[in-house]
């Protein structure tokens, strides 16, 4: 089918194709695919600020709330966390999961390590408490209110089960302390889940608004470009695509031939049929003309009962051959709504570009052309001269 046939952009993914995908090679960080490239990327993003997380230790072990063994033991569980979701990202193993971004499963992990670390050094339960906070503020890029609550509670019943194991190993730990801090989780924790919650869903309202505006934006210019009853490119594109064509032939020195097609007798099919039979006759017109052209050929309605043809590259002789097949195709043709005994021909203008010639002119000689073969009788293809 020809560039009549379908309205699609003239070809903007082809060249889309040509540009190779950026920072994918085979050193790179990255999975081809780019559903997993992000995923990827969003796992190395939380990374990036799960390396907080032995600064921190370090910290507290400068003021003394923690052993170095503990500081090491968490720091190389971190880096081990990492890289074993690393490894399921690029493994593909995460596409088993009922949410591949894994991003649940990711920070429940993390606040469990947190916790038994907590466990491990109690001296920094206060310090590292909020990073269950930090833990949880990537869920908001991607969990609901619900699953952004569930994480919550698993945070909550670990630091539950850290002050209840601690206070069970050292009867002297202080439980005013420890209790205080855990009702304060109690707290904030679901409260940041909730508003967390209530960012998301803001962050996909406005996210569906954009699809919305976008898929808006391509009908509009799509609706610029198209002729609604028939799908064909409307007048303002062939226009266009004819001065583009112009231009091109006029550089190449190569011709390129019109064809304007008029249906014929049509105010009577309307009278005789019905407006709706005169719509379906020109929708069925449409789609056996433009069956069978080349890519590079632009087809579109150009008024009325009235459709042009372009054919880039095309003499005077190739021009009368591609009108003659599609006249009598549309001679061939049935029509819905009328009866069969009554033929919907069309009569053809052909004219091909000479040099310096503008497209005002060329255009008035495939009219010239035309009105000549509706004089001599219609039904047929007529070149100018
Ligand atoms: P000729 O063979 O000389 O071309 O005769 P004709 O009857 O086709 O010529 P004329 O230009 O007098 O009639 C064209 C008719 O096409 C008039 C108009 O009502 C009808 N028409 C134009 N656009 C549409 C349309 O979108 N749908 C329908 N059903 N009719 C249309
Ligand atoms: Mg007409
Ligand atoms: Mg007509």
């Amino acid at each position: 089918m020809g560039e009549g046939g379908v309205v699609d952009g003239s070809g903007g993914a082809a060249a889309g194709d040509a540009v190779p995908p950026r920072g994918r090679g085979v050193l790179s960080l990255l999975p081809a695919d780019p559903q997993q490239a992000l995923r990827v990327r969003r796992q190395l993003l939380a990374s990036g600020t799960g390396l907080l997380f032995p600064v921190a230790l370090y910290i507290a072990h400068l003021f003394g709330l923690m052993p170095l063994g503990v500081v090491l033991i968490g720091s190389a569980g971190v880096l081990a966390l990492i890289a074993f979701f690393y490894a399921l990202f690029r493994s593909g193993l995460n596409l088993r999961f009922g949410d591949p971004s894994l991003t649940a499963e990711q920070i429940a992990t993390s606040v469990l390590y947190l916790a038994w670390i907590m466990y491990q050094a109690p001296g920094a339960r206060d310090v590292l408490s909020p990073f269950y906070m930090v833990a949880l503020l990537f869920g908001v890029l991607r969990l609901d209110t619900r699953r952004l609550m569930a994480v919550a509670a698993v945070a909550l019943a670990a630091h539950s089960a850290v002050v209840l194991f601690s206070s069970l190993r050292d009867p002297a730990m202080n439980l005013k302390a420890a209790y205080v801090q855990l009702a304060v989780l109690f707290i904030v924790l679901p409260w940041f889940a909730f508003m967390g919650g209530y960012v998301n869903s803001l962050r996909l309202r406005l996210s569906d608004r954009n699809r919305e505006l976008r898929e808006a934006n391509s009908r509009i210019e799509r609706l610029a470009i198209q002729d609604e009853l028939t799908g064909l490119h409307n007048r303002r594109h062939l226009l266009g695509a004819l001065a583009r064509e112009a231009a091109r032939a006029q550089r190449l020195a190569s011709p390129y031939s019109l064809c304007l097609f008029d249906v014929d007798h049509f105010k009577s099919i309307n009278d005789t049929f019905g407006h709706a039979a005169g719509d379906a006759a020109l929708r069925q017109v449409a789609l056996v003309a433009s069956s069978g052209l080349r890519a590079v050929d632009v087809f579109g309605r150009y008024g009325g009962e009235e459709f042009l043809l372009l054919l880039p590259d095309t003499g005077q002789r190739g021009a009368c051959a591609v009108a003659e097949r599609i006249r009598a195709g549309i001679e061939a043709a049935g029509f819905p709504q009328i009866p069969a005994e009554q033929r919907v021909t069309v009569t053809i203008g052909v004219a091909t570009s000479r040099k310096d010639e503008d497209i005002d002119a060329l255009l008035a000689r495939a009219d010239a052309a035309l009105y000549r073969g509706k004089e001599a009788g219609r039904n047929r293809v007529v070149g100018a001269g």
